[in-house]
């Protein structure tokens, strides 16, 4: 019988229902709470508070992470800010605003009752932030600061120079270290979650690979929660952290986690352009610079002229123009679509003619050099030491990269996936962005789901559970075990020719340009045999160098490469199911007389959830049905 996917959200008004379910779920006596122990994979914004959260809550916690320190989670690099509805600019904002944008945002394909919750508990955040003394942005009279982000009319986001994701990790750091002290958080640096283990039809604990010594090891627990990021790195040139991957969450699913709308990707509009063929990361600009910066490209196709030398009235400002509401701050989606029809066009500048320009001289004129340094200059400094080019004296030139996946495992309300004790939180879940995430957004979802559900919603599932006796030697433990080291040993032994890295280059290429920035039948049905080909391909002849037993990157690697070698087929499998366009999914086959995304609410105003049934088997197809009740299904203009 198919499984029903239940997303439990609560009875009441959409004001109410997060009020209501907390007083609704059962709690776990305050002397009981140290009788479950809670593994939190991942140390970034969401895993590190949580894990914090939890561990003062009572529960031990084992925290694990790939990297050295929690604090180089991949969250450090988030640069732009954080929106909350405080309406501290006066500017109309509201819970209710910042829900109906983050809706209206995602293309219409978000859970309206998860949105509003998060709209609700974005105010607690900046509050529980500037207590653990984050250094927000103020204003001359000594009042947190805001600023603009895309899809959005108001000032609604805080923010610490470039630099908010790493001001945000250190507090989240700084309370993950103090239970660490206290002994409530044991931490697992340097360790790579390769298996989950279900036993009894509920998470039980994990296998991870310590990645100095290659040992593995076991660690069995009450509950599960897995915050590990996001899978933009699918398309190998990204703005993601080189160890991003989709591994943990892979993992799950192929243990019966349902996976949902893999093919929802965010393409960033602001990045540096791709400059070389071997190059293995390419770098955000931040959206926030769309506050003070103007696209444009020259009105004539082909223009080979510097950007100084083209007059006014020969530039096309195509944002502002076509969009004279939103202008610059069009939604990711709409402004990297649009910089890549400029593009199509040959009105793309620079080298490659895949740029657009970003041009800060009428801000510069209006506010200062100083006024925009103070807010930007960390990022002028980065754009300068990678390009070679001052933007203070001549505009930045960016292009659309990989940036952000809305896709992740599926969960009900309480963050919960369809294996019984597996939560899954920020970036690896699916939830919230809908089609499309607006800036500043990961950030406020990420610690919402760590700081202020993960704690209340947990505490149900333990509270409600009847647990079995477990322990990390027990069946399945070994079981899950013995395959990751059958899988360790079998990268190890194919010794091929072809390096990691090409098999990577070859998978991004694939998916770029077929399910990328637009996409359509025909040319996903080509990328899946593509894809399939290239898989079988690296199973043959892929060269790990080194040994198991050893920190070894090219091994850790390969072993992410060949998830994403599986996973990028079910993100084709389900772009082409999803015949219609929404927000980043643009299916050529489906569009307005204006070139606009065009949904089929009839048919697809639904979460696309996909259960793995077995090696070699398509996967299987559930659909969650989103209902809106609080806003009207429209249309989404920026006009
Ligand atoms: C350049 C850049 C700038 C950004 N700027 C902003 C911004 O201004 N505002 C905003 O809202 N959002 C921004 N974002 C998005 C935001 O940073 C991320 O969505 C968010 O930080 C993700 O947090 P996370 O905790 O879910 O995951 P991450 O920070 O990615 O952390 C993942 C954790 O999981 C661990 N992990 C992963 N796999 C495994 C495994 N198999 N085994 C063990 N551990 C594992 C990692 O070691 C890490 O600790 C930006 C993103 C980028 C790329």
């Amino acid at each position: 019988m198919e499984p029903k996917l239940d997303a439990k959200i609560p009875a009441g008004t959409l004001a109410e229902k997060w009020d209501r379910h907390r007083f609704e779920l059962k709690l776990v006596n305050p002397a009981n709470k140290k009788k479950f122990e809670i593994i939190v994979v991942g140390t970034g914004l969401a895993g590190a508070s949580a894990a914090a959260s939890l561990a003062e809550l009572g529960y031990p916690v084992k925290n694990f992470c790939i990297q050295d320190s929690p604090r180089r989670a991949h969250s450090i690099a988030a640069q732009g800010g954080i929106n909350a509805a405080k309406n501290y600019s006066n500017d109309g904002d509201s819970i209710r605003r910042l829900f109906y944008d983050t809706v209206k945002g995602g293309d219409f394909r978000a859970r309206e009752a998860n949105v509003y919750r998060l709209a609700q508990i974005s105010n607690l955040i900046i509050d529980h932030c500037v207590a653990q003394g984050i250094p927000f942005a103020r204003d001359y009279g000594g009042f947190l600061d805001n600023r603009s982000f895309g899809g959005a009319q108001v000032s609604r986001t805080f923010y610490a120079k470039g630099q908010t994701g790493q001001q945000l990790l250190l507090g989240a750091y700084g309370a993950l270290m103090r239970q660490a002290a206290k002994g409530m958080v044991t931490l697992f640096p340097r360790r790579e979650m390769m298996e989950l283990v279900v036993e009894d039809g509920r998470a039980r604990g994990i296998v991870t690979r310590n990645l100095i010594t290659g040992e593995l090891e076991t660690h069995a627990a009450h509950a599960v929660v897995l915050a590990t990021g996001g899978y933009g790195n699918v398309f190998n040139l990204s703005t993601n952290a080189m160890a991003s991957n989709v591994t943990a969450a892979f993992r799950a699913y192929k243990k019966g986690a349902f996976f949902a709308n893999p093919c929802f990707t965010q393409i960033h509009p602001t990045c540096i352009p791709v400059h070389g063929d071997f190059q293995s990361k390419l770098t955000l600009m931040s959206e926030s610079l769309r506050n003070d910066g103007r696209v444009w490209v020259p009105k004539k196709p082909g223009d080979k002229r510097k950007p100084g030398e083209i007059p006014e009235s020969e530039r096309d400002y195509y944002l502002e123009n076509k969009y004279p509401s939103f202008g610059n701050l069009v939604p990711r989606d709409v402004a990297s679509r649009n910089a890549k029809d400029q593009c199509d066009m040959k009105k793309g500048v620079g080298e490659t003619g895949l740029a657009v320009y970003l041009d800060f001289s009428d801000a510069i004129k209006r506010y200062g050099e100083g006024a925009i340094a103070g807010k930007y200059g960390n990022l002028f400094q980065m754009y300068e030491k990678i390009t070679g080019e001052n933007p203070y004296q001549t505009p930045m030139m960016i292009y659309p990269a990989v940036h952000y996946t809305m896709g992740g495992l599926w969960v009900d309300y309480n963050l919960m996936s369809t294996i019984p004790g597996l939560f899954v939180l920020g970036e690896a879940n699916f939830s919230d962005h809908g089609a499309n995430r607006l800036g500043a957004s990961a950030l406020m979802q990420g610690l919402a789901d760590g700081y202020f559900v993960i704690p209340y919603t947990i505490g149900g599932y333990l509270a409600g559970a009847s647990f079995g006796k477990t322990h990390a030697e027990s069946d399945a433990f070994k079981q899950a075990k013995n395959a990751a080291g059958e899988r360790v040993q079998k990268l190890m032994g194919i010794q091929g020719k072809r390096t990691v890295a090409d098999f990577h280059r070859a998978l991004g290429a694939i998916l770029w340009e077929h399910c990328g920035m637009a996409r359509n039948e025909v040319g996903l049905s080509k990328a899946k045999g593509m894809v399939a080909n290239l898989r079988g391909e690296f199973w043959e002849d892929v060269y790990v160098p080194g040994n198991q037993s050893d920190f070894n990157q090219s091994l850790e690697n390969a072993g992410r490469v060949a998830d994403f070698l599986e996973f990028g087929e079910l993100m084709i499998d389900d772009a082409l199911a999803r015949r219609e366009s929404c927000g980043c999914h643009f299916n050529t086959a489906f569009q307005t007389e204006d070139n606009e995304a065009l949904r089929d609410d009839e048919n697809f105003c639904h979460v696309a959830a996909w259960e793995f049934s077995g090696e070699g088997r398509p996967p299987v197809f559930h659909k969650e049905p989103l209902v809106f009740e609080n806003v009207a299904l429209t249309q989404r203009s920026y006009k």
